[in-house]
């Protein structure tokens, strides 16, 4: 689960990452469209990566007509008289990082200018200037013919990371748009209707997708991108095992039911199995002759980029298709790559929050698994204990063979060690019932002050032994009534009353309290002068089988007590807490809403219990039907009813 979280939280920052990064494109796209010169382009576009990455500075250079000589471009923060040194140097395979870059066309990183070999001729000119690394990336046309290069310069050495890589690259691509378009391939007129449309088009779609997640934006992107871009139909597709299934489908008019396609010998396979673009202007279907849904459609022209999760496998594709050759596909294939990286973030986040709530749920069934498994195993042991406490109890009992004095005390022990295991499968039954949801909890109007009362006098004998004092900071004169199942609210408070007794001092003191809260709540606080809990131990307190006390043995007990007080007291709708400091005594307690009620319910009357009964040889006899599937309980049962000579057992196993 943790794991999932830290990587749902990286989704999470990945996209907040992308979104900023489209923040700024906003202002580089509109700069870009008002910029005079390519010159004062690319300076806008270094500011843009600047901002981006921390403690650099970046260049840009040129390729001239010939295509082997690099030519100053701008470099708006660099010392003039570097990139007066730089100014036509010819490219060649080991020529710096952005003679080598352009030479080769691929990203060359030099994360030490001083040690890189191929910076062994100009290392004096970086090093003079305080120049220590650099990455250069080719920037290209759409046909990948290099233009130049663009460089981020550190003054320390450094490498770069996967988000500084991209956004290099993707300056980069936007370099290589301004420089066909303003440096003389296309006429100045054209490109800046171009830059415009471009920017109206990604501020449309950003507009159109910036508040949605999951399936929302999903549909609303390649709505938007198709609207946008004026083609007919759009969708996102993932890929798994050898077809595509559409997230959303947009067909011109309307949403199509999403699709599930095999991609052998479709333009998608190109996509995403060599994870490149596909760009085809016009006749694809002569190109692609196998795939039906090219004919069916009518399509003519289709671009499609892949989605990369974060290890750079393809998941799926971002494909916009038209009936009709492409019109523009250069400012198709920019915003196409950039709301394909949005996507990818989308998706992610999606993908891993799935996993998130399937692993929560994995939990949550193994967890109930596993307290339906206590509550069966606690279950099956309480029945044979019982059998084994009942006939202790009858061999104690056996008046006319009486025990010698050392076996009383070995049954006595036997009683004793049994009674401790029944008391912890008692509670470890409790605990797994409210972890499981299945606890019974019997709600009526309480009072308090009986329930306390009690409490205290059968912790009296405990408490002697223990040399503790047990009282009332003020003997209750009224009653408190709440809402709360009383055989629960008392298993708390004895919990409660029997711990301040247990991890008290000879001679110390335990102080019962009641006090009414502003807040119209009534609290019932035990306050002994014990051992206390230290600041380390607050925290686990409440947990199941946490015991702190340095003497343990000494102390019986099983470190549930006080988790299942807790769940018992939250789900009658209370709370309970303590204050404590080590060796100097603690205070817990339990604070309850008081009840509208201002008395008890009739109660009915009850059936003397077989103990109070007091049952005279002549009253008339009574039938016991007792039905059992374990023949040692009957035989108990049988044997203790012998006592009582009225009652005539019929057992049915
Ligand atoms: P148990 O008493 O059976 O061990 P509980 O869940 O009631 O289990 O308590 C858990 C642990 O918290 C105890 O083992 C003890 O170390 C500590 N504790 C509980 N109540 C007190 C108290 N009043 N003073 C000091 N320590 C306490």
């Amino acid at each position: 689960m943790k794991d999932l979280e830290a990587q749902l939280n990286i989704e999470i920052q990945k996209r907040q990452k992308a979104e900023q990064m489209f923040g700024g494109l906003d202002n580089v796209l509109k700069m870009l469209a008002m910029g005079d010169s390519l010159k004062e382009t690319l300076e806008k576009l270094i500011e843009y990566l600047e901002s981006k990455l921390q403690g650099v500075r970046c260049s840009i250079l040129l390729m001239d007509n010939s295509g082997q000589y690099l030519l100053k471009g701008a470099a708006p923060s660099l010392p003039k008289s570097y990139c007066d040194a730089l100014d036509g140097f010819l490219i060649g395979p080991n020529v710096g990082s952005c003679g080598t870059a352009a030479y080769k066309n691929e990203m060359v990183i030099v994360d030490d200018i001083e040690t890189n070999p191929l910076w062994a001729d100009f290392k004096g000119l970086a090093l003079s200037h305080d120049l220590k690394a650099c990455w250069s990336t080719p920037i290209v046309n759409i046909q990948g013919k290099v233009l130049g290069t663009l460089c981020p310069y550190f003054s320390e050495p450094r490498s770069p990371s996967e988000d500084e890589i991209q956004a290099t690259q993707f300056a980069a691509y936007l370099a290589g748009i301004a420089i066909q378009f303003k440096g003389g391939e296309v006429a100045l007129k054209e490109s800046e209707t171009r830059y415009e449309n471009l920017f109206g088009q990604l501020k449309s779609i950003m507009e159109g997708t910036s508040s949605e997640t999951g399936e929302e934006f999903v549909r609303s992107l390649v709505y938007n991108l198709a609207l946008s871009l004026g083609m007919k139909y759009s969708f996102l597709g993932q890929f798994k095992s050898e077809s595509i299934q559409t997230l959303a489908l947009w067909a011109g008019d309307k949403f199509e039911e999403n699709i599930d396609y095999d991609v052998v010998g479709t333009p998608c396979e190109v996509v995403v199995k060599e994870q490149k673009n596909c760009l085809i202007l016009q006749d694809i279907q002569k190109e692609f002759p196998e795939d039906q849904l090219l004919v069916d459609l009518g399509i003519q022209c289709y671009l499609g980029v892949p989605l990369l999760d974060s290890s750079g496998n393809s998941f799926g594709n971002l494909v916009v298709m038209d009936d009709k050759p492409f019109a523009d596909n250069i400012t198709a294939e920019i915003i196409l790559t950039i709301f394909a990286s949005r996507a990818e973030a989308e998706i992610e986040r999606r993908k891993t929050e799935m996993e998130r709530l399937e692993a929560k749920e994995l939990a949550e069934k193994a967890s109930r698994a596993k307290s339906e498994f206590l509550a069966r195993m606690s279950h099956e042991l309480r029945t044979p204990m019982n059998s084994i406490l009942g006939f202790t109890q009858l061999l104690a009992l056996d008046n006319e063979n009486p025990l010698l004095d050392y076996q009383k005390e070995n049954l006595d022990r036997v009683s004793s060690a049994g009674n401790h295991l029944l008391n912890l499968i008692s509670e470890v039954l409790d605990l797994s019932k409210i972890e499981s949801g299945k606890s019974d909890i019997d709600m009526r109007t309480v009072d308090l002050v009986p329930i306390v009362d009690n409490v205290i006098s059968i912790s009296h004998a405990i408490a002697e032994q223990n040399s503790v004092s047990i009282k009332y900071e003020k003997i209750p004169e009224v009653s408190y009534f709440v809402e709360a199942d009383s055989l629960r609210l008392k298993q708390v408070v004895l919990n409660l009353i029997s711990n301040s007794i247990k991890y008290n001092f000879t001679k110390g003191s335990v102080v019962v309290s009641f006090e009414k809260l502003m807040n119209g709540n009534i609290r019932l606080g035990i306050r002994d002068t014990g051992c206390g809990i230290s600041d380390e131990n607050k925290k686990k307190i409440f947990k199941p089988f946490e015991r702190f006390h340095e003497d343990l043995e000494a102390i019986e007990g099983t470190g549930i007590g006080l988790a299942i007080s807790k769940q018992f007291v939250e789900l009658m709708g209370g709370a309970i807490g303590f204050e404590s400091a080590a060796g100097e005594g603690s205070f817990f307690y339990v604070d309850f809403p008081i009840s509208d009620k201002t008395s008890l319910p009739v109660q009915e009357e009850k059936e003397p219990s077989i103990n109070q009964s007091r049952i005279s040889e002549n009253q008339i006899k009574k039938k016991v039907l007792y039905v059992e599937d374990v023949p040692a309980n009957v035989d108990l049962v049988r044997q203790i009813l012998n006592y009582r000579p009225n009652i005539e057992l019929q057992a049915k196993y």
